[in-house]
């Protein structure tokens, strides 16, 4: 059987990884600033990551949900902690499409309403039905169209006050990235965010931080959205969350109370994924990953914005986008096979990076002097 052509293959084979760097079957090394979107947040093979999932593993690997696992609640105690949201109430799942779809069920249970508000160039997921929350026709389905769900361009206070001040009283759940990934690392502005709290607030409808990629400490904060001043009504996470172990996951406040039946899942909460989430999150409270993430990408964004050559340098923390001139098309495909480093993209054409939240000054300065060579710009030391 053949696999079905999804992504656009770059002929490499990786076959060991260790941090931030990875080998292929020729031996050659890599500087891996993507983590396979945003997924590797304590480097890749992190030891205390392998051996808890070994020990895991060697104990209970799967069992089904209907027992008490203690493993998920040591993971609820230890996000509620690091994450700063004690009194928020976890449900787990196994990736972000499936974290929204729940986040947008629970918003419609709780206020009996259909309708959502997304934004312009957003990205929530590829899911099937009115949640799917996205409105960039090459992944839109026929079966996506629905008169549910609104798309407002992103950033305009007036538009969503205007759409409000009509529709207020219908809308279920507002849902926003903090940064948007896919959309080529925008940021929410502050007034915005706040916006979006108080007409939530106003027309009693639920705030949903979708911190799928913005999350998860790579920023220098755990969410991205609160450094607008804001709590949302729920974040939903996944790619860092996990190390690159598939698990997904919604963080609920108080105010949303759960009854049995609303949400379920399988694999949701298993052995496996929740040792994997919780070796995650002792790595970045040990070492204090937020804090580096915060350093290192203000170097980075700082160093980026004295280069010529760059259109626009946008993100925060170790969440960076770097837009280039449509002639500099190359930049991305030279970085990885004359310089030996994995980033990442989005349209039209910037390139996008984030890495592990353990990396160096010393990797951020291999990636600038690549860069550097590639834009025949000032050089890093200048
Ligand atoms: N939300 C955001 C902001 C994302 O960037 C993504 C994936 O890129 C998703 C949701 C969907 O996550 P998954 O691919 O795990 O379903």
């Amino acid at each position: 059987m053949k696999l079905f052509d999804v992504y656009p293959l770059n002929d490499i084979t990786i076959v060991k990884a260790e941090g931030a760097k990875v080998w292929d079957d020729k031996g050659n090394e890599y500087l891996d600033l993507y983590g396979g979107h945003a997924v590797i947040s304590i480097g890749h093979t992190h030891p205390h990551y392998v051996q808890r999932l070994e020990t895991q593993l060697h104990q209970v690997g799967f069992y089904s949900n209907s027992i008490k696992i203690p493993v998920q609640q040591q993971l609820a105690e230890k996000l509620g902690v690091v994450s700063g949201k004690k009194d928020y109430q976890l449900f787990l799942c196994n990736s972000g499409a499936e974290a929204n779809e729940n986040a947008l069920k629970l918003a419609s249970f709780h206020t009996g309403r259909k309708k959502i508000v997304a934004f312009s160039k957003s990205f929530h997921g590829r899911t099937s039905l009115a949640v799917a929350a996205t409105d960039n026709p090459a992944i839109v389905a026929p079966v996506n169209q629905t008169d549910n769900v609104v798309f407002l361009p992103f950033n305009d206070v007036t538009a969503l006050h205007g759409y409000f001040s009509e529709h207020g009283k219908q809308v279920a759940a507002v849902i926003v990235e903090g940064i948007q990934g896919v959309g080529g690392i925008r940021e929410a502005s502050i007034d915005f965010l706040q916006a979006i709290r108080s007409l939530c607030n106003d027309y009693g409808a639920v705030y949903i931080a979708d911190s799928v990629q913005c999350g998860y400490g790579r920023t220098g904060i755990f969410y991205s959205h609160d450094y607008s001043g804001t709590e949302a009504d729920i974040y939903s996470m996944a790619k860092g969350m996990g190390n690159g172990f598939p698990i997904g996951a919604i963080s609920i406040a108080p105010q949303l109370q759960p009854k049995f039946g609303m949400l379920g899942t399988t694999f949701g909460g298993n052995h496996l994924a929740c040792a994997a989430a919780l070796a995650v999150l002792e790595v970045m409270e040990k070492d204090d990953l937020m804090a580096n993430a915060a350093e290192v990408g203000n170097y980075l964004i700082e160093q980026l914005k004295g280069f010529t050559g760059i259109t626009e340098v946008r993100g925060r923390g170790l969440m960076i986008g770097i837009e280039l001139p449509a002639e500099l098309s190359e930049v991305k495909k030279n970085l990885l096979f004359k310089h030996r480093i994995f980033t990442g993209e989005a349209k039209p054409n910037v390139i996008r990076l984030l890495p592990a939240l353990n990396i160096t000054k010393a990797h951020a300065d291999r990636f600038l002097e690549a860069l550097a060579a590639e834009l025949k710009s000032v050089p890093v030391s200048a």
